[in-house]
């Protein structure tokens, strides 16, 4: 069958956004909210997204249970970016972060309290007082265990109150782009096989990170990055892709992740020993150091033959100590976790825990108002019509090279929120739309029929297990230059593999074989990318610990690097590599730029 025998069903819309994840609900409301049409576009149920999983905690400065100011708030993010964070859009986030969290109260999020009435907040890794001079503060506010859960269900249900269509369980494939800017997205309902053509003024990116990469990752199945893919297949740069987060406690084995908020509640670390190994790494923070720096330490300890279990490769994480009452209370989802998961009664014995991917600094480069930004004519922030991106799938950047606990969930609702502000100043309701150009639904759909009708020898999920593999073993906690070049090369390989998938199913209708064969295009292009800018950066830096290149080197690449992608379906995919500038200016005169200076815990 030829692209052309595919129907086609038009929509018009003010605005399109893709995801329904805490990002992708937030920019909806606010953009429907003042009046536009809009439409919001999700390959699964809102509130299945992964935000759902999200755990521990939302940062902001409230200042309820321990001293706190947004100034200090934005000192911990800059420095746990390793100073690749952009200082304007940190400021934005930081300052923007109270406020953002009472809305959330009043949109009916049920908020731990404290005996006063007022939100609780629990300390989590790298959030300190006075400008990072410490103690600890205590500034994640959390619904318990289950804070994404409780936020995704209360966007949802707010976002129904506007006048937004969802299109749920639609598969988006790619974007319109005329001349620079972005026209719209085509989309595959998956129940029917029906294509959508969604012709739109303004279109937001809110697919979540591509943790899946990766073997062992503690995000969804569903993780795979596809509006990153779509970014790259439309030309255009992904940035800083190779700053991939470890989070410190994944179960062993099983990956599931038992939150941070763990370690805030008092929970610790040891050796086969016994031994509290992260005061000898991190001897003011210890457990509560970055994420980078707790999970670099817990695989030296099994690199140096002090991990626990039969093969020394897992630590122990004790929550044994802590009083059953408080963890029934503030930690009830991970107490079920340890338990089904690791067969674990945390209450008496500690859980094996290792360091698993969770999180992706990297992705499409925004401003803070989450408009696309590429380099063009020489500006590194010139502005791509049309096109918006928040959530995990952007780099405004404020994570920069290591994000810092409770400070996603932040961002989804500050940049999400920045977005619809963005989008009413510069998107009349109704405006008339110009003809789409011809062939505008060509390259989504010869693309999808390529891989319909792919009938070579690999199953999809061979090839992909053979890219998690590579991705796990050659780009992981610890880099150096053989194991990056040798990774890259391998992933050539198993990427020209692209063009020897096989797909057995071939009707349009829940087609899953179809809608796994085109993720995994999408996350081929993302590890191509990830490995070749890792291979690229000869330092280290915040989660880019190069062992050949053990320091920072701020003199050479305190800069974003910038990653496109050819040759699609397994033929070329070359990556090639350009840098934007770090912003070393903040937002207002309220604070100056935060120097460089050495990172430690
Ligand atoms: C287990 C876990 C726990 C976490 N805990 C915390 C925490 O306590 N605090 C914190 O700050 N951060 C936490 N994080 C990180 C944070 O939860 C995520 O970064 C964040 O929720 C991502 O939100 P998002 O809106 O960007 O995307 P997601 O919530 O991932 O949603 C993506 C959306 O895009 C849609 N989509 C994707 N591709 C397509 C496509 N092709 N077509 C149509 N729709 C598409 C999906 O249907 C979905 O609706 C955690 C992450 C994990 C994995």
């Amino acid at each position: 069958m030829s692209a052309a025998a595919y129907k086609i069903i038009d929509h018009t819309y003010d605005a399109v956004v893709v995801g329904a994840g805490g990002s992708g609900l937030r920019a909806t409301m606010g953009i429907a909210e003042s009046g536009l049409k809009t439409a919001c576009i999700t390959k699964v149920f809102p509130t299945r997204s992964h935000t759902v999983a999200a755990q521990g905690g939302i940062a902001a400065s409230l200042g309820n249970n321990s001293p706190d100011h947004w100034s200090w708030h934005m000192y911990d993010t800059v420095k746990g970016s390793d100073w690749l964070g952009d200082q304007d859009a940190i400021e934005y986030l930081c300052r923007e972060a109270p406020q953002a969290v009472y809305e959330l109260e009043h949109a009916g999020v049920p908020f731990s309290r404290n005996e006063d009435g007022t939100i609780y907040q629990r300390p989590f890794g790298g959030h300190m007082q006075n400008m990072g001079e410490g103690p600890p503060v205590q500034r994640t506010c959390a619904a318990a265990d289950r804070t994404g859960h409780a936020m995704l269900h209360a966007l949802y249900q707010q976002s129904l109150k506007y006048d937004a269509d969802f299109y749920v369980e639609y598969f988006a494939l790619d974007l319109i782009m005329e001349n620079g800017a972005c026209r719209g997205v085509i989309a595959l309902c998956m129940e029917d096989g029906s294509i959508h053509r969604f012709r739109a003024h303004q279109v937001v990116l809110a697919t979540g990170g591509y943790g899946r990469c990766y073997f062992s990752a503690t995000s969804a199945h569903t993780c795979t990055g596809d509006g990153n893919a779509m970014v790259l297949r439309a030309g255009l740069p992904l940035q800083d892709m190779e700053f991939v987060q470890f989070h410190p406690t994944g179960i062993y084995g099983a990956g599931v992740l038992i939150t941070e908020g763990a370690r805030g509640e008092g929970g610790y670390l040891t050796n086969k020993e016994g031994e509290r190994f992260m005061e000898r790494y991190a001897p003011s923070a210890k457990d509560l150091a970055s994420r980078d720096v707790v999970s670099r330490s817990m695989a030296m300890e099994m690199r140096e033959g002090r991990g626990v279990g039969d093969h020394g490769d897992y630590i122990y994480l004790h929550l044994d100590h802590i009083d059953p009452k408080v963890l029934a209370e503030r930690l009830p989802g991970i107490t079920e976790t340890g338990k089904i998961f690791a067969g674990v009664d945390l209450t008496r014995q500690p859980l094996p825990v290792t360091p698993t991917v969770h999180y992706n600094m990297g992705g499409i480069p925004t401003n803070y108002h989450g408009e696309v930004v590429r380099l063009k004519d020489g500006d590194p922030d010139s502005v791509v019509p049309g096109l918006f991106a928040v959530g995990e799938a952007a780099c405004v950047s404020v994570h920069g090279a290591n994000r810092l606990g409770s400070n996603s969930l932040i961002d989804l609702v500050v940049f999400g929120r920045a977005t619809g502000l963005r989008i009413k100043d510069i998107q009349k309701p109704n405006a008339p739309h110009n003809p789409l150009p011809k062939g505008s639904e060509e390259l989504a759909l010869s693309r999808l029929d390529g891989f319909r009708n792919a009938a070579g020898g690999s199953p999809t999920a061979k090839l992909r297990t053979e890219m998690q593999r590579t991705m796990q073993k050659h780009c992981a906690v610890f880099r150096d230059s053989a194991l990056l070049t040798e990774g890259v090369a391998k992933m050539e390989q198993i990427y020209a593999g692209m063009q020897d998938v096989s797909v057995k199913d071939r009707s349009l209708i829940w087609n899953t074989d179809l809608v796994e064969t085109l993720e995994l295009d999408n996350l081929m292009a993302q590890a191509s990318v990830t490995i070749k800018a890792a291979e690229n950066r000869k330092e280290s830096r915040g989660a880019h610990m190069h062992e050949d290149f053990p320091e920072r080197d701020d003199a050479n690449w305190m800069k974003h690097t910038l990653t496109t992608f050819e040759g699609w379906g397994g033929k070329g995919g070359t990556v090639a590599i350009d840098y934007r500038p770090v912003h070393d200016y903040t937002m207002t005169d309220d604070i100056d730029y935060i120097k460089p200076k050495k990172r430690v815990y």
